[in-house]
């Protein structure tokens, strides 16, 4: 059957305990990248799953490896596990444990987690026994596998999540190591939103005749996500932050910084603005990055302010808006980022503020998304007529800005492909320590909000398009 005819959890040939465990999740039908993997994965094949993140890849492998190992029963051996999956931060380790934990609840399952930043005493007693699934950083999975307290020789299947960062540079080395560790013989499923061209080589000698499985081109934003940009100098970006946050519409925001230490500024910047706000990035302890999201996830959430690597695996269904304070070097970057809205097939908006300096890494997104991404106010002419002969929606009379001065020269990093974002490497950092407060969970502070309006730049000034209106 072909797999865009299967419609059903049932027709996908999941028995009884996996059918049982996806009702009580309340999914009525597998998500497309679930139809296409799922026979696959039970064929035992090798694949490349390419899916925007939201699209229910995690079940997409869960579920058929799940049904395999009721297939193949085995008793379980000391220290080993039968299917490992790695994942590039903790927060994504732990929603993969709990969504195997939750599909392999009337299957007898059982499944470990293991990452960095906690004690790792808890993390060995729960393989002592041998479980059927760990889910792992590569890190902490290999300072456990050095102790001789896990033992990964004998795993049948491998998962790659979020592959693209699973095999560049900061975990190239771990990932090499872990690898050769694993039996030739073994199935091997790859996960990405995204495949970079300097990472697909390198996951193609990983797998055996793969299969490809792709629910939407490579790399496209989430559809269901309007994208916007204002174009702001860099040094009026905080206010016209703040403008956005106050304005109202915004109802649960991630706003993305590049580096760990301009999260903690825009924290305390928000702070002094009177928005509420938490910040999490790979220097705040497990227990500092939980707290901030379960507010993030209550009622009236702070605005999250997040480092790229920190954001991955915030799995929030109604993100409201992202806003992208400063634009990621790496085009991928941005998928993954706008990925955290529009979830689950809800709307979501994507704001990014975009300075001189960045308009390169705009023209890099542009062209890996495939399309415009609309202006909510003009963008420097000299900048944009390099690549685009299309005047772009402005939304409002032109502006006399400081963008209009003569161009400045561009720093060399400026649309470098290969540039790695600050702070990128090895991602699941053991470091703790956070020199950041608890938030107040006071509302915006009129008189702040003031403070800040008069020194709010010139575009939130102008006439705005109809649909960013709406937003607002
Ligand atoms: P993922 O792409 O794996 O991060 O999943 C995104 C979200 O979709 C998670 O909250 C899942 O619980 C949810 N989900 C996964 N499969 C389905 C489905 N078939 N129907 C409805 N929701 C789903």
């Amino acid at each position: 059957m072909h797999a865009d005819t299967l419609s059903t959890f049932e027709d996908l040939g999941l028995s009884a305990p996996l059918l049982r465990a996806v009702a009580a999740e309340g999914y009525s039908t597998p998500t497309p990248i679930q139809a296409k993997a799922v026979p696959h994965v039970l064929a035992g094949r090798d694949l490349f799953g390419c899916a925007q993140t939201g699209t229910g890849k995690t079940a997409a492998f869960a579920l058929p490896i799940i049904e395999r190992l009721l297939a193949s029963p085995k008793p379980r051996s000391p220290r080993r596990c039968r299917v490992l999956v790695l994942a590039p931060t903790r927060e994504l380790a732990g929603q993969i444990h709990q969504s195997f934990v939750a599909y392999g609840r009337h299957a007898g399952l059982k499944a470990a987690v293991i990452y960095g930043g906690v004690g790792q005493r808890p993390q060995a007693n729960a393989m002592m026994h041998g479980v059927d699934v760990l889910v792992a950083t590569p890190g902490r999975l290999l300072d456990l596998v050095g102790q001789r307290l896990v033992d990964i020789r004998s795993s049948e299947v491998l998962v790659l999540d979020e592959a693209d960062r699973m095999l560049d540079m900061g975990f190239i080395h771990d990932m090499r190591k872990i690898v050769a560790m694993l039996p030739r013989d073994r199935q091997t499923l790859l996960f990405s939103a995204t495949l970079p061209a300097e990472v697909r080589e390198l996951a193609e000698s990983m797998l055996r005749e793969p299969l490809e499985v792709k629910t939407t081109p490579q790399a496209t934003s989430a559809e269901t996500v309007s994208q916007s940009v204002w174009f702001v100098e860099k040094k009026e970006k905080k206010s016209l932050l703040v403008r956005l946050l106050q304005d109202g519409g915004m109802s649960r925001v991630i706003v993305f910084a590049r580096t760990k230490h301009g999260a903690d500024k825009l924290h305390r910047d928000l702070d002094k603005a009177g928005i509420p706000a938490a910040a999490i990035h790979g220097n705040k302890s497990q227990n500092q990055r939980e707290r901030a999201l379960a507010a993030f996830k209550s009622p009236r959430p702070p605005v999250l302010v997040a480092t790229d690597i920190a954001a991955r695996g915030i799995d929030v269904d109604d993100v409201s808006h992202v806003v992208n304070y400063e634009l990621p070097h790496e085009p991928e970057t941005y998928v993954h980022r706008i990925g955290r809205t529009g979830r689950a097939g809800q709307t979501g908006e994507a704001v990014s503020l975009c300075d001189r300096e960045e308009l390169p890494r705009l023209r890099a997104i542009e062209r890996l998304i495939r399309r415009e991404i609309s202006a909510q106010n003009e963008a420097p002419a000299e900048s944009r007529s390099e690549s685009q002969t299309e005047s772009r929606n402005t939304g409002g009379q032109p502006r006399p800005s400081s963008h209009e001065r003569p161009p400045q020269r561009r720093s060399r990093r400026n649309g470098q492909r290969g540039g790695r974002p600050q702070g990128h490497g090895r991602q699941d950092d053991r470091r703790q320590g956070d020199h950041s407060s608890r938030r107040s969970d006071a509302r915006p502070v009129a008189a702040a909000a003031s403070a800040e309006q008069g020194r709010a730049p010139a575009p939130v000034e102008r006439k705005q398009p109809k649909k960013y209106r709406r937003a607002l």
